[in-house]
């Protein structure tokens, strides 16, 4: 549960949505375009999706090739390597790329150098798509093909510096990073941000506090309540905790991840096509300190129902994490390793609330926890992220089986419950929150969102996003989803039916 709100563009009409073929399916609104080019552009969104989709054949027969000459010539895990390097199309399922680290590596075999050569050329390909895509304001695709890219070719400077990343020590971080390694601060998966002249006492089992050197049992006990808990701060994250650093740090990792998914999936949320030009055009990167997401960790559910109560009484016991908008904090526990329900839903709650506090932060916003209408797009787009999973490639979001699906389908075929589109829109927070059967609301929301979100190749996509954007804008009525979509929520219902029924039939 809990509570967000969003931003975004003013033009709508000509949305549409592109499956690239084989991998990762995207979207793009077209609207932007004729602010940024009017009609003298000489790209088009279908070219971009020829050309990708020719590329991407051309590409995976010459990953072919070299995975049988591995074979041939006893390299079993560089074949193994390169036959995964896409992950196989899944149906109604999104893929989110990491940035590769390869070229750290020198490669050690031909094969291995050709390999990288593939990579280096195809990445170098999908940047100039990606640079078109931001050209006619399409920052979703955009964004995402920039991730590909440097999927293929970690080391395409272009594409880092885009993201405002530089290169230090060969590596490649971001602008808030290189600040501080350049202050002599270090960063461990244990301790998060120190001195790297601390580095080593640290990891013998001091801990500085206050400028003095005590135990790490002085450090927890020091660190014990949440009010002078540890501080771990990341690129956009602030997580205080009274469970231990090293959780701490593990958390705040964990959401930076979630950020990058978020920016990706949600870039036409917060990009206007100014902005995104902006940001393709003056790749200087600067060191910026942008306001951090601010989230809370207890070190037990007893202590975060306490303090919850203090802050939003009514609310203590209910909940497994919250997003609080007047706080403008996402707050959440450790849970008991006694309780399996705690332990299951401790990651998902986690991505549901980080949802909801980059919706209601990433842009300015109107509070949307007493919303009047539209309320379940809200609770229904947290449902959908719950179902982020890390894979090889990077992650994974979605699919016929994941998250609520397969219950939203139980409750529609088994228990006929189901409320259509157009009543849907009406339910505001209270509707939705106080609603006797709000469990089972909240799993057709799940099946809804996961519908707009990835339905015949995302055609929906766009329009959702907008939608969301006018939600938390405070700017969504109660005919804006149909208007958005263009064809009467009717004709939704039966396709959300189509949707979860031949999705599973698969
Ligand atoms: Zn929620």
């Amino acid at each position: 549960m809990s509570m967000i709100r969003v931003f975004c563009s003013t033009l709508k009409n000509m949305r549409k949505s592109f499956r690239l073929p084989g991998l990762v399916i995207l979207s793009v609104c077209l609207l932007r375009s004729t602010i940024v080019m009017g009609e003298t552009s000489p790209t088009s969104p279908e070219s971009l999706i020829d050309r990708h989709a020719e590329a991407m054949v051309a590409f995976k027969q010459h990953l072919k090739t070299l995975e049988r000459q591995c074979h041939a010539s006893q390299q079993p895990a560089l074949a193994k390597q390169i036959k995964s390097f896409y992950p196989a199309p899944i149906r109604d399922t999104l893929f989110f790329f990491r940035p590769s680290d390869e070229h750290l590596r020198a490669p050690l075999t031909p094969e291995a150098e050709a390999f990288l050569t593939l990579r280096q050329k195809h990445g170098k390909f999908l940047l100039n798509l990606a640079e078109e895509a931001a050209v006619i304001g399409h920052a979703g695709v955009a964004i995402s093909l920039l991730y590909e890219a440097l999927y293929c070719d970690g080391d395409l400077a272009k594409a880092r510096q885009i993201l405002g990343q530089q290169k230090w020590d060969g590596k490649w971080v971001s602008a808030q990073k290189a600040a501080r390694l350049q202050r002599g601060e270090r960063w461990s998966d244990r301790f998060g941000w120190l001195q790297e002249s601390n580095l080593e006492r640290y990891e013998q089992g001091e801990r500085l506090f206050r400028g003095r050197w005590i135990s790490e049992d002085e450090d927890g006990r020091r660190h014990q309540q949440m009010r002078n808990g540890w501080r771990v701060e990341t690129d956009h994250y602030e997580v205080t905790t009274n469970l231990s650093l090293d959780a701490g740090v593990e958390l705040a990792q964990k959401l930076e991840d979630f950020y990058t998914v978020w920016s990706q999936l949600f870039a036409d949320y917060y990009l206007s096509p100014q902005v995104l030009e902006k940001r393709f055009q003056q790749t200087d990167a600067v060191a910026v300190t942008p306001k951090k997401y601010k989230v809370r960790y207890f070190s037990n559910r007893s202590e975060y129902d306490l303090a919850l109560a203090r802050i939003q009484p009514g609310i203590e016991g209910k909940t497994l994490g919250v997003y609080l908008e007047k706080m403008r904090t996402a707050y959440f526990f450790a849970p008991a390793s006694s309780n399996n329900e705690e332990v299951d839903l401790s990651q998902i709650t986690i991505w549901h609330e980080a949802t909801h506090q980059l919706f209601a932060e990433r842009i300015a916003t109107r509070n949307v926890s007493g919303l009047k209408n539209n309320f379940w797009i809200l609770e229904g787009i947290a449902c959908f992220m719950e179902t982020l999973h890390e894979v090889e490639q990077g992650w994974k979001l979605g699919g016929p089986m994941a998250g609520r699906l397969p219950a939203a389908r139980v409750r529609l075929e088994r228990d006929r419950f189901y409320i259509p589109f157009t009543e849907v829109v009406s339910y505001g927070a209270r509707a939705m929150l106080n609603n006797p059967q709000y469990r089972t609301l909240y799993t057709q929301a799940a099946g809804q969102a996961a519908f707009l979100m990835t339905a015949d190749n995302g055609r929906f996509r766009p329009a959702a996003i907008d939608y969301l954007h006018r939600i938390y804008r405070g700017r969504a009525k109660l005919g804006t989803l149909a208007s958005l979509i263009g064809t009467p929520l009717t004709t939704l219902d039966v396709e959300y039916r189509n949707f979860l029924f031949q999705s599973a039939a698969q």
